[in-house]
């Protein structure tokens, strides 16, 4: 899977070439590109070996490679005005990370890490130049931090002729943020910024990392999912993450199973009436629920039914909202105004607590759409959304 992209020319991809032989004095070996991604349905599934159904978006980060002998590693982005942070390859460790201004360097520097801790031979005495230049937006719950993982790695594993199937590039992608940036993330969103494919989207079953690429081609449909950037963070976002994976592991060993994955929906009563705390059963109910509305979705899109598919969106941000308790009210009125202005489902996607919401909508409402967020968002005092179609794009892969 290292085919060049021969879709329309990477702009940005050409920039960052350029300017990689700005900074570093000598053309780039090549420039890699991952993208960030949105899920379609499966959300706080992915650590509880469940089901997801994701897509890649059209924009991506892209890195401008080329080898050392020399066991440095120098990186740089375009995108955070921090200079170029150099490395020793051999000095890598997950306890001493990159501090500020160069905090960012933690996604490269831990996927080049994460690929020498699983012996794969990039080190010691290898090394690279990174240049990175991204259209992803960072902290929108777009997974940033996935393709930034993904293209590094991607681009050190070709450049070094280690050949790896992609979902184990996305699993060391996955152990780089948990173990070196040190955030507890599943696997979905680098799986699904190294394995998607265009007009597809990416059925995940977490347990196994086995995928089926499901045909998702909205513009054929007459329809479009826009991508709505709330632009809020709230503070709460990491804490309740880890309370939420503690509460489903605990669940799951009181009702005697490996994973939550592991209730059929069709016993979910019966097992909510063994658990004897309130919000544990919630927890419970939204994962079970969750995974059902992957199998369905699934299903829906398999039989070209795209449109039937938007009310189990909009339950499943029910269930986050109600149930599993990560949304915020800007996602709640992002979903609601698509909702009330055509859109066939909303949900938030990602995460929880910000980020964004996605909404199905026929192709020529997004105006009507866009406008009717955007002012509801402006009525609520809310900082203007940022709202942008996407099609299921393509997954990572060499650009030039
Ligand atoms: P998300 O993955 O939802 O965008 P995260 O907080 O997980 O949000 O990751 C965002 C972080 O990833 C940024 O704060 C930055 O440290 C790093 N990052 C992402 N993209 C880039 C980029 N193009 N250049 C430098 N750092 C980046
Ligand atoms: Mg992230």
């Amino acid at each position: 899977m290292s085919s060049t992209d021969n879709t329309p020319a990477d702009k940005l991809a050409t920039r960052a070439a350029d300017e990689f032989r700005g900074l570093y004095g000598a053309a780039p070996e090549g420039v890699w590109a991952a993208p960030g991604r949105a899920n379609l349905i499966g959300e706080h599934t992915d650590y509880n070996d469940g089901f997801a159904l994701p897509f890649a978006l059209p924009q991506r980060t892209r890195v401008a490679a080329a080898r050392r002998t020399d066991g440095t590693l120098r990186l740089h982005s375009a995108d955070v005005p921090s200079g170029v942070l150099t490395l020793r390859v051999a000095d890598l460790d997950p306890a001493h990370p990159p501090q500020p201004p160069h905090g960012w360097a933690r996604y490269p520097a831990g996927a080049v890490w994460a690929l020498i801790d699983a012996d794969l031979p990039v080190g010691p005495r290898g090394g690279a130049d990174l240049h990175i230049r991204s259209d992803v937006p960072t902290g929108a719950g777009l997974s940033s931090s996935a393709a930034l993982e993904v293209a590094a790695a991607l681009a050190l594993t070709e450049l070094y002729g280690i050949p790896l199937a992609r979902p184990e590039l996305a699993a060391l992608a996955r152990r780089a943020e948990n173990a070196y940036v040190g955030v507890p993330c599943g696997v979905m969103d680098q799986m699904a910024s190294a394995c998607a494919t265009d007009g597809h989207a990416l059925h995940l079953d977490t347990r196994d990392l086995r995928q089926q690429h499901i045909p998702f081609d909205c513009a054929a449909a007459g329809l479009r999912l826009l991508v709505i950037d709330t632009r809020v963070q709230h503070d709460l976002a990491d804490g309740a993450y880890a309370e939420r994976r503690a509460s489903c592991h605990a669940a799951a060993a009181a009702l005697g199973l490996p994973a939550l994955r592991d209730l059929p929906y069709a016993e979910l009563d019966r097992a909510l009436g063994r658990l004897g705390d309130p919000a544990l059963r919630r927890r419970v109910r939204h994962v079970v629920t969750e995974n059902e509305r992957v199998v369905r979705v699934e299903e829906l899109l398999r039989a070209g039914r795209l449109r039937e598919a938007g009310p189990l969106l909009t339950e499943g941000h029910a269930s986050l909202r109600d149930d599993y308790e990560v949304s915020c009210p800007e996602l709640d009125l992002a979903v609601a105004t698509a909702r009330a202005a055509g859109a066939y489902g909303a949900r938030m996607t990602g995460g929880g607590f910000g980020g964004s919401a996605l909404a199905l909508i026929d192709a020529d409402a997004e105006p009507a759409v866009t406008r009717a967020v955007t002012e509801a968002f402006a009525r609520a005092g809310y900082r203007p959304p940022r709202i942008t179609a996407a099609e299921p794009s393509a997954g990572a892969h060499r650009v030039l």
